[in-house]
């Protein structure tokens, strides 16, 4: 669902008008709005209809039934791309919305306005999807209850659909509102930046910057987006700041996220220590015990400390300026303008399609050692034959020795690799996600945990792991600084700062 959002959104935010208006009368257009408001519900409602009756009929076996109304969410999320992504491309919708009386001033208000109808109708979707839901829940909850695991009361519809739009719409509405709001001030004010700068590009320029702040100031926002609080004094909060003082990882707060119990996961959000966050879900604390807990942080920890999050920004970055750098020639020679697009998509698709899986795969793998590397610190006893451990003279010692602040060149610890292994199988396991299932982003569990299960026993093949991410990280800066040198160049950006060549 994040795709079909992210990308609806973005052509709304891109196009201040539709592309190919072919349908620009009020009337035609206004009811395919209406229609596509409507039509992706209808699919969801006919597909889910038959998953309730598989659910129903089979409770001892659901897999027919979730089957059904997985493929039923996937076929109503296409319906809901094709329907809306149509007619912003190819109706008057954007325009009518940009010069809609009295609100057309209000910076960002036009854009929110265009996007209602898609958000209308993936609620509608939800609501059309619900009984299956509940279906399966039911389900789920018999089982947990048979189980003796934690179980929590299935939800209503209405806190079932608040809770998808936190988590599937508003999360990635709200920074996109903040970015609209600034295209829009950016866009009225068009001739007067560029008559102030003396420069055709000083709009676009400062439009990359306020996107770049709005990155910046975004994990404050999803804070309350989400439903999140700190995370309650007590032992676990006590070892988590020691680790964090340790390891000299910054962050404005550890918070637990409430999903209800649904997800199990944690995560780390915030490019800058002001507006950095561990989050971690309120089924992860539930249902793990600490030193499991301590591996995860001790991995999200490690895409802080490994600067991931940085070079995911420079990687975006050199988006940004090949697009400026294409942009400048497209403006120059209109005779290749075809050619030029399809090159600069073919790439687009490229980079972001097999580059930024294989470059992510890596830092998780990275981040997973230095969970490994944590779990050593925090004193967890070893029983293995251990290089680490021998080296420090006493199997179960604190660890005082360790500095936090400099992991890395120290030998792993089996036993740790270990813990960290089976806390990555039960989190899957928690997850419903069979362990060797591909991920494009994080790569399979059961692929993570052979992998650093083997590295401690061979340092050698740790070290060169290492390295190699050291060199893509190089990469990724020396390509970022270049692209960032050409953009420049393009644009006369000296001129901005008032130099004259
Ligand atoms: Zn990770
Ligand atoms: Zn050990």
């Amino acid at each position: 669902m994040y795709l079909v959002v992210v990308g609806i959104l973005a052509l709304i935010l891109t196009f201040p008008a539709s592309p190919f208006p072919g349908l620009a009368q009020r009337l035609p257009a206004l009811t395919l709005v209406a229609a596509a408001t409507l039509a992706p519900a209808a699919v969801a409602w006919l597909t889910c209809r038959r998953a309730v009756r598989l659910l129903e009929a089979e409770p001892e076996d659901p897999s027919r039934g979730q089957a059904a109304y997985g493929r039923g969410v996937t076929i109503s999320q296409y319906a809901l791309a094709l329907a809306h992504g149509g007619v912003i491309a190819c109706t008057g919708w954007l325009s009518f919305c940009q010069r809609l009386p009295h609100i057309d001033w209000i910076p960002g208000l036009p854009g929110l306005v265009a996007a209602t109808p898609f958000l209308m109708s993936i609620v509608f979707v939800w609501i059309a999807l619900y009984p299956a839901e509940r279906a399966g829940r039911q389900i789920a909850l018999e089982h947990g209850l048979f189980a003796g695991r934690p179980v929590h009361p299935i939800w209503e519809l209405r806190n079932y659909l608040v809770f998808q739009f936190r988590h599937q719409v508003l999360f990635i509405l709200a920074p996109m509102l903040l970015v609209l709001v600034a295209r829009d001030l950016i866009d009225w004010n068009k001739d007067d930046l560029i008559a102030r700068f003396k420069n055709q590009d000083a709009p676009d320029l400062l439009l990359g910057v306020a996107a770049i702040g709005v990155a910046i100031v975004t994990p404050l926002l999803l804070r309350y987006v989400w439903d999140t609080r700190p995370l309650p004094a007590g032992p676990l909060r006590d070892q988590l700041e020691t680790l964090c003082r340790r390891l000299g990882m910054r962050c404005q707060e550890i918070l637990v996220w409430r999903t209800g119990g649904m997800i199990v996961n944690a995560m780390v959000m915030g490019v800058i220590p002001q507006f950095r966050y561990v989050l971690i879900t309120d089924a992860l604390l539930e249902r793990m015990d600490d030193s499991k807990i301590e591996a995860v942080f001790g991995h999200e920890s490690g895409h802080v400390k490994r600067r991931h999050i940085w070079f995911f920004m420079l990687f975006a970055l050199i988006s940004g300026c090949m697009m400026t750098v294409i942009s400048q020639y497209l403006r120059a020679e209109r005779r290749w303008f075809e050619v030029l697009l399809i090159v600069a998509g073919a790439l687009m698709v490229l980079k972001w399609g097999l580059v930024f899986g294989w470059i992510s795969r890596n830092f998780e793998r990275q981040a997973d050692l230095f969970g490994v590397r944590t779990l050593a610190l925090t004193g967890l006893p070893c029983g293995s034959r251990c290089e680490l451990h021998t080296a420090q003279g006493n199997a179960a010692a604190p660890f005082a020795a360790l500095d936090g602040r400099r992991l890395g060149r120290e030998p792993l610890c089996p036993t740790a690799a270990h813990v960290f292994a089976d806390m990555l199988f039960e989190v899957a396991k928690l997850n419903g996600i069979p362990p060797e299932a591909p991920s494009w982003r994080h790569g399979s569990i059961s692929l993570r945990a052979r992998s650093v299960e083997a590295m401690a026993l061979d340092p050698g093949a740790a070290r060169r792991f290492e390295r190699r991410v050291g060199r893509i990280q190089a990469g990724i800066l020396i390509a970022a600084a270049l692209s960032a040198l050409w953009a420049g160049w393009s644009i006369r950006a000296w001129t901005l700062l008032g130099i004259s060549l």
